[in-house]
């Protein structure tokens, strides 16, 4: 497995300012210490409540924000230092779908001016070779030629969400963040929307973060599936030892909290809420929540153990591989 993007000792710490005079009066920790391997060709599923820092590490790697501190290797290059013209280079490569396909598309443009507009800002002018592109991609996302000539509001939801993908996917990418790409939609549209990301990771060989608070998605997308809590990367696995022999409690918490139709009386949530980024727990940051906490896990922060291969787990109970 070749690696594309490895993060290393990723923080973004938001400060908070205070009033007129611009004092500092806190920060919002909304990833801490985050080391992950994205590899070719793999969709990485990263699950966790909302305020966990699932965003904000798709923001973070695609150097729409700038991390506090740490690496983030594309290729080997680290590209928090990357200069403008170089950045411009790398957007070709990557690129973000968003959650709401209504407030991703200008409404004022058609859609034939919205999947041009990535060519204009890379300087491409050939006006054959754009709208040769146009039509190919406009296929591959299953619409039709004359959808190019409309504007965004003659469209459904699942509609504009396939535009938005043939936006992020125009410039032939290698990878993409795809934040929350369905949760805008209808859940009967929902499944065609996962399909069709999966189709086009296959034709164009790209790798994905696919990010979500939703399992059910997460376990049909995903080849791994990574965990955030207050973040930090909880536990993070191949799909099928995730979903076999996972051992954070609070993935097992996530996985409970899954509606199962036939089964209503296992329907949970999870117990209390997710503390404040602001003012994190010290020791484990599940602590306050989690059924086995101990003192230890109170006072000291654990590490994410290797239990197997390419399996980690952020929990004492893992320390010494026997959970
Ligand atoms: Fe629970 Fe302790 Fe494990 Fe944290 S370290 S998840 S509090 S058992």
């Amino acid at each position: 497995m070749n690696t594309l993007f490895k993060i290393k000792n990723l923080n973004m710490h938001y400060p908070i300012i205070d009033g007129l005079m611009g004092n500092i009066k806190g920060y919002i920790y909304a990833l801490n210490d985050v080391n992950i391997e994205i590899y070719e060709n793999e969709i990485l599923g990263l699950v966790g409540e909302s305020g966990s820092g699932k965003s904000t590490l798709g923001n973070c790697i695609l150097k729409l924000i700038t991390p506090t501190s740490g690496e983030i290797l594309f290729n080997g290059e680290n590209i928090i230092n990357k200069s403008k013209k170089e950045l411009k280079e790398f957007r070709k490569d990557a690129q973000l779908i968003f959650q709401n396909p209504y407030m991703s598309l200008n409404p004022r443009m058609k859609i034939y001016d919205t999947l041009k507009e990535p060519f204009i800002i890379q300087g491409i002018k050939n006006k054959k070779e754009i709208d040769e592109r146009i039509k190919q991609i406009i296929s591959l996302i299953g619409m039709k030629d004359e959808v190019l000539n409309r504007y965004p509001h003659e469209f459904s939801g699942g509609q504009r969400q396939r535009i938005a993908i043939a936006r992020a996917i125009i410039l032939n990418p290698k990878f993409l963040v795809a934040d929350e790409p369905v949760s805008a939609l209808d859940v009967s549209i929902q499944a065609q929307i996962v399909n069709l990301l999966i189709s086009l990771k296959e034709h164009l060989n790209l790798t994905m973060l696919f990010i979500s608070h939703n399992l059910s998605v997460i376990k049909y997308i995903s080849d791994r599936i990574a965990v955030m809590y207050l973040g930090e990367i909880a536990e993070i696995a191949d799909k099928e030892e995730f979903f076999k022999n996972h051992k954070h409690p609070y993935t097992q918490a996530l996985l409970d909290a899954v509606p199962v139709i036939s089964d209503k009386k296992r329907e949970k949530t999870i117990i209390g809420d997710i503390p404040s980024p602001q003012n994190p727990p010290k020791g484990c940051k599940f602590h306050t929540r989690c059924p086995y906490v101990t003192e230890k896990c109170k006072n000291q922060h654990p590490e994410l153990y290797e239990i197997s291969p390419n399996h980690k787990v952020r929990c004492f109970l893992c320390e010494n591989k026997c959970c």
